[in-house]
């Protein structure tokens, strides 16, 4: 009988985050002041972020502690399985063994939570009282709310209003867990009141939200910090408790990956589990390749331009050095709205740009088929972003058995999409297509980014 399932006693949770910056070949640029362009400092970040937040964001050290109070709200859900997908493997005829980490047993259905805890936790150290953030589809919002109520924080989320139209259930979810959400644009701040003005029915956008939410940090700042779901260094240093959970597991497995991969929206949960692991390729020597999965229709890793852009529209961020499609590209309105980001973190894009890393841009309707097959074999209905993972996992399962050798991969399942079954539904009845944007169609955005 194959095993199906490794399991961690909680005793056995790891204790530190893992900083990948402490062992890159070359680490990235600084962020720099949009207006000044000169490098960002600890405590010009810290009017943003909380203090601790920053002082992570700028760290080199190669471990953090984990603090007591987060671990101990991990354990409501962590360690997470890590589960040996047999049935796809079935169903693929392939001699490939393919692992997954299951991060959609988190409260929030996701691996948000593991960034929203520390968040909300190091910001409550502080004598923070609210937390404002903004949310696409609502994931990292509802995540938020989740460890925000916990540490008795209000949270004010700014919901990008055609998800808020379209998908009550996370901002139910969110209502639920006690945080205020908001329809961005909003009527409360001057880059909500001037998009409004401009179109009284906008829809809003991510990048327009990310603006809200900072705007209203920044207007109080004796009670008030901003928290963001990815993209940043200490979110994705949050992330790399699954990369190293994973490492455990798979000595339980006696196996080594030969790949690792995870979907890109900002980086986190692909971060999240593959930096670990290039610990061990940088430091052990372990032979592994990593890659990371974009959806063709926001194909920044495999089409954007290396150099500086800004996180937001209305540039309240840093400028980040990252592969951007420019922070105005507005991609097709496709179902994995957590993949729908013009840009990745400074880690990761440093290392696909010194070829450390490997970068896939899939389709839709391949990803959607992914993720039925993978419902229908390993019965989990994965998130519409998770399926990008998957249908990698598919490829380079079904090269092996083409190669006719055995391979080792691990993938990052981020999220359950029990919420997203709208997704399956358009699928299903036959109503989703392809889009891939053009070169002409990226150029209008693409001198956004400073090289
Ligand atoms: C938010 C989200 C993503 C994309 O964000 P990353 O920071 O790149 O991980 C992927 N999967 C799920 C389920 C998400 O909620």
């Amino acid at each position: 009988m194959k095993r199906k399932k490794f399991l961690l006693e909680e005793t056995q949770m790891p204790t530190a985050w893992y900083n990948m910056v402490a062992d890159m070949p070359h680490r990235p640029q600084p962020y720099l002041d949009p207006k000044a362009h000169t490098p960002i400092t600890e405590q010009t970040l810290s009017v943003m972020i909380a203090e601790e937040l920053a002082r992570q964001e700028l760290s080199t050290e190669r471990f953090i502690e984990i603090p007591e109070e987060v671990q101990a709200m991990y354990r409501i859900w962590r360690p997470v399985p890590l589960v040996r997908a047999t049935g796809l493997e079935r169903a693929l005829d392939t001699p490939a063994h393919i692992y997954f980490k299951n991060e959609g047993v988190s409260p929030v259905g996701s691996h948000k939570p593991n960034s929203a805890v520390p968040q909300a936790y190091y910001n409550f150290k502080q004598g923070v009282k609210r937390l404002t953030t903004e949310t696409g589809a609502g994931q990292w919002g509802s995540a938020l709310a989740f460890a925000g109520r916990h540490f008795g924080l209000d949270v004010d989320v700014y919901m990008v209003r055609c998800s808020y139209d379209q998908k009550p259930y996370r901002r139910l979810m969110m209502n639920t867990w006690g945080a205020q959400c908001y329809a961005s644009p909003t009527m409360r701040t001057a880059s909500g009141r001037a998009a409004r003005a401009e179109n009284p029915a906008a829809m809003g956008s991510l990048g327009l939200a990310i603006s809200e939410a900072v705007e209203a940090a920044l207007a109080s700042p004796e009670t008030t910090r901003y928290c963001l779901g990815s993209v940043m260094n200490h979110v994705l240093l949050h992330q790399t408790i699954t990369g190293e959970e994973a490492i455990l597991q798979m000595e339980m497995a006696d196996e080594m990956p030969d790949v690792v991969i995870g979907c890109v929206g900002g980086g986190s949960n692909f971060g999240g589990i593959a930096f670990p692991f290039l610990r061990k390729k940088f430091c052990e020597g372990a032979q592994l390749r990593v890659v990371a999965v974009e959806p063709e229709s926001c194909p920044k890793l495999t089409r954007g331009t290396f150099g500086y852009d800004i996180g937001d529209v209305s540039g309240y961020t840093p400028l980040i050095p990252m592969y951007s499609l420019g922070h105005d590209f507005q991609p097709s309105a496709i179902h994995a709205g957590g993949l729908r980001y013009h840009g990745a973190g400074a880690i990761i894009s440093q290392l696909l740009h010194d070829g450390l890393i490997e970068a896939t841009a899939v389709p839709q309707t391949e990803t959607m088929q992914a993720g039925v097959l993978f419902a229908r074999t390993e019965g989990i209905i994965p998130a519409p972003e998770s399926t990008h993972a998957i249908a990698v996992a598919i490829r380079e399962a079904l090269r092996a058995k083409a190669e006719g050798c055995a391979r080792t991969i691990l993938f990052n399942l981020s999220g359950h999409g029990t919420i997203d079954l709208y997704a399956y539904e358009q699928h299903l009845a036959g109503h989703l297509a392809d889009y891939v944007p053009t070169d002409e169609e990226l150029a209008v955005t693409a001198g956004q980014v400073l090289r």
